[in-house]
């Protein structure tokens, strides 16, 4: 049994999903028609735009795929049906998984493209209107998805270290509460430019301290783009899994301390190679030339493995099992430590 436990929904549109949610809800912008012939395009012409053509360390290349999906997010059922789509998708491909999703961004995101400034949007009124329907959204079609397939999926909330608005961010903190129960714990994504690109800024941090009675499971993409550096900073926060966290494997004490606190590390082997080739090439030294995964087996921390972002970095979660086993990856233990995190995080055997 295989668990993707690292994927987030807004890299999770595949060109088919878009193309078909384009036709069904009559978005005529560039990208998603083309004027000329005056017909939407197929999802062959859209899958150029949405992928990655190759390796880069320069990150806005990735964005630049993630800002074009979501331009599809015009109204909740828009959303909905993409999500319906992402959850059935990651169903197809896994034995169960975890979603990431961003509701700050999708909630900015869907004001952005109805041309409301949600910066002018008082913070109740992006909660309440705006951000809710987008998070009921996302769990109906969850649950709908889940009762069909009968297989294991949970919803993570994901908060963005980006941190445009803090009264935005704890306003919308105030619904999720609510919902809590149907959420499987916290995650801190995104990156800023140098010099530090994966900050904690005050606000957010005080911000999942009030979330983490309701939603205790912490996550924290750390140690993928900065240094081992970035994960020391937030084990105090006691988070049960790091987000990539590959560069670890520069300093004994990191990886010893994430052995002794039995954090697990979410390791994305097509992500990491597409996002960050240079960090990858040095972190060779540390390793005898081995990849991140094994190397990281071999020091005893305990690995999941994720697909990340599957539409942009053009993979699924089958390539990046079949990565796993070319690179020399310990599958009974990868299986082990899936089904520890996940009895971990629900709180259920599998
Ligand atoms: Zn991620």
């Amino acid at each position: 049994m295989f668990l993707d436990l690292h994927r987030h929904l807004e890299g999770s549109h595949s060109p088919a999903a878009l193309a078909t949610v384009a036709r069904d809800f009559d978005l005529r912008t560039p990208f998603f028609f083309d004027e000329t012939t005056g017909r939407f395009r197929d999802a062959a012409e859209l899958s150029r735009a949405l992928t990655m053509a190759g390796p880069s360390d320069d990150a806005s290349v990735f964005y630049r795929c993630i800002v074009l999906a979501r331009q599809a997010y015009v109204s909740v059922p828009a959303i909905r049906a993409l999500a319906v789509a992402a959850f059935e998708e990651a169903a197809a491909t896994t034995d169960g998984f975890e979603l990431r999703i961003s509701l700050f961004s999708m909630t900015r995101t869907l004001l952005e493209n109805l041309k409301k400034a949600w910066r002018e949007v008082p913070t109740r009124e992006f909660a309440e209107t705006w951000a809710r329907p987008v998070l009921l959204a996302v769990l109906s079609a969850r649950d709908e998805v889940a009762a069909k397939t009968k297989k294991p999926m949970v919803v993570r909330l994901g908060l963005s270290r980006t941190w445009e608005s803090g009264p935005h961010y704890e306003a919308l903190a105030d619904v999720v509460i609510e919902h809590a129960r149907q959420l499987v714990g916290l995650d801190v994504l995104g990156i800023v430019p140098p010099p530090d690109t994966e900050p904690m800024p005050e606000g957010l941090v005080s911000l999942i301290h009030r979330l983490r009675p309701h939603l205790n499971d912490l996550t924290i993409h750390a140690g993928e783009f900065a240094g081992h550096g970035s994960i020391d900073k937030v084990l105090g926060l006691s988070p049960r899994g790091i987000g990539h966290g590959v560069h670890a494997l520069e300093s004994g004490a990191t990886l010893e301390r994430l052995v002794k606190d039995g954090v697990t590390l979410e390791v994305c082997p097509t992500s990491n190679r597409l996002l960050i080739p240079s960090a990858l090439a040095q972190l060779r030294a540390h390793t005898g030339g081995l990849e991140p995964l094994p190397a990281l087996q071999r020091a005893h921390v305990h690995c999941v493995l994720g697909s990340d972002d599957p539409t942009p970095m053009g993979t699924t979660f089958h390539a990046e099992l079949d990565v796993a086993r070319t690179i020399g990856v310990n599958l009974n233990q990868l299986e082990a430590d899936m089904r520890r995190r996940w009895l971990e995080m629900t709180g259920v055997s599998l």
